[in-house]
Formats: structure tokens, sequence, C-alpha cells
């Protein structure tokens, strides 16, 4: 069945949906986007993608054409028109598409491009794979230095991911100077009793807004939590990993290139971080 997207203020059946050739995030992944969550026909952490939304728009100094309740007004209006119970709705801001290609900005009054569509994923936050956890590989991390920014340039994790399922596994750690970064599409955080690690901000990973909601609830529910890098042995030996995103919540990782976490079951740490954050994210939705 065919969606109805949004492009540029209009709603449009997705196959009447167009952008130029010379938009620049075709042309040189110049654009940023925003993945956020609809569980029972509600927005999880709205307010914190459309945070993170400014923030990756300011550090490229791309203007944010619409405001706070325009976006919210989309997001409901491409929920509604597509009947999504749960699922995700993608957001995409690009520089815009000035009338040829060029590596200079084009002036600064372009208009943006904005394209929004849903995803229908029904049973969502029921996924069958939480059951059983995820198997990851490690990989070089060999992205750009800016991985705090949420741009469109997912070439790299995309090539991990198809690393990962070569190799019979569902995903891979990027692992740099020696320690983990994230996961392709995910924050990465190992279990030491009932201590969570985490590696902590900077501009080497993309700041999980479902990793700030599940370090709040981990800290309410007295767990500790440390955020440092630590390493793939450390990880192997560790009594439980996950991985924590807007579309797969909390993951339990049970196997890390090869090695079996707690006998290759999900412990007890992630499936309970990943009940409290689905309870608490579902009061709190819009
Ligand atoms: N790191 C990377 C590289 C990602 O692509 C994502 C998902 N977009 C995340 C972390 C998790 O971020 P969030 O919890 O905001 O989805």
């Amino acid at each position: 069945m065919s969606r109805t997207v949004y492009v540029n203020g209009d709603y449009l059946p997705e196959e009447e949906a167009k952008v130029s050739i010379f938009d620049r995030a075709f042309l040189m992944a110049d654009g940023v986007y925003e993945v956020t969550s609809v569980l029972g026909g509600k927005l999880i952490d709205f307010d914190g993608h459309l945070k993170r939304l400014q923030r990756s728009l300011d550090e490229l100094e791309i203007r944010n054409p619409l405001t706070q309740d325009e976006w919210l007004a989309i997001h409901r209006t491409l929920v509604a028109e597509n009947g999504i119970t749960d699922g995700l709705v993608y957001l995409q801001v690009t520089r815009g598409a000035p009338g040829d290609r060029d590596f200079a900005f084009p002036p600064a009054d372009l208009p943006p491009t904005v394209v929004l569509f849903t995803q229908n994923k029904p049973g969502l936050a029921a996924s069958p794979q939480a059951k059983v956890g995820i198997k990851v590989i490690s990989i070089d991390d060999i992205r750009w230095g800016r991985r705090d920014i949420k741009t469109v340039q997912l070439l790299y994790p995309s090539m991990g991911k198809m690393m990962a399922k070569k190799a019979g596994c569902d995903d891979a750690w990027l692992v740099e100077d020696g320690a983990v970064t994230e996961g392709t599409s995910n924050n990465a955080y190992i279990v030491k009793g009932n201590k969570i690690i985490t590696r902590q901000l900077s501009n080497d990973i993309l700041h999980g807004i479902t990793r700030a909601a599940v370090l709040r609830f981990a800290r309410e529910a007295q767990m500790e939590v440390e955020e440092r890098p630590f390493t793939i042995a450390e990880a192997q030996e560790a009594d439980e990993a996950f991985v924590t995103s807007a579309s797969t919540f909390v993951m339990p990782v049970v196997e890390i290139d090869g090695v079996k976490l707690g006998g290759g079951v999900p412990g007890k740490i992630a499936p309970r971080l990943r009940e409290i954050y689905l309870d608490e994210m579902m009061k709190a939705a819009i």
C-alpha cells in the first residue's frame, strides 16, 4: 500500500514525492535526520529527537525551516494518514537544492529540503529478537570525526551491517584505538554486576536519545553507571551487553566476535531496562 509522505510542505503519495538531483544530500550527504518511534499511535521522546535535530542543524549551519509545533503536526498527520499504531517516523533536512553542483555552500537563504516518511512496524515493542538477543562482530571504526552530528552519511554503518550479516551475525560494534565507540546504528553497553558501562559522550559517538533516557532510568533504579571506553576483550568477559536505539529500544547482545556472554542468552539487567524504558516512555508519549 502506498504511503503518504511529506516533502517540502506537501503531503503526497510516495510515488509522487520528488526531490531535485541537485539536492545537497544526494550529491554530498549534506543533510541530517532523526528517527522517532511510534508506540500505540504516540510519539516516543519526540522532544529529545527535536532537540538533537536542532543541534545537528546548528553544527552544520543549516536553518531549521519549521517550528516545534509544525514538526509535531507533520509527525502526527503522517502517523494518522498512514494508520500507524507501532512504527517509525523518519525525518530528513538537507541544505537544499541549489541549481548546480558546487562544493561551496549555497546562499543561506536557499530553503532546506524537508522529507518525512513513516515505516509501519506492528508489534515493534514486542520484538521476538529482544527475547533471544543479537550477535555482533567488531570492525574498525573508519567513520569521520563528527559522529555526534546525525548526518545521512550512512555508507559505512550500512557496510558494517553487511559485514555482520556475512559473518552470520546481526550487527557490528565499531572499534577505534582499541575501544568500542558504538554500534552501526545504536549505542553500546556492557554490564558487570550492578554496573552499566558505556562510552562517554564526545564527538566520537552519536548522543543517543535512547541512551540518555536509559541511563537516567538505570540510575533511578539504583544501578551504577560508568561512562568510559571499554575494549572488546572486556566486553567478552562482561556479564551482559546490550545496545540502545530509538527503533530497537534496549536490545540484549549475547555474542561478541564468537564469544557467548552469559551462556548465550540475555541476562537480567538488559531485559529489565527494556521493560522500564518501554513502560516509562509509553507513559510520557505524545
Ligand atoms: N549511534 C548511532 C551511530 C546511530 O545511528 C543511532 C541511531 N540513530 C544511535 C547511536 C542511537 O541513537 P538513538 O537512541 O537516538 O536512536
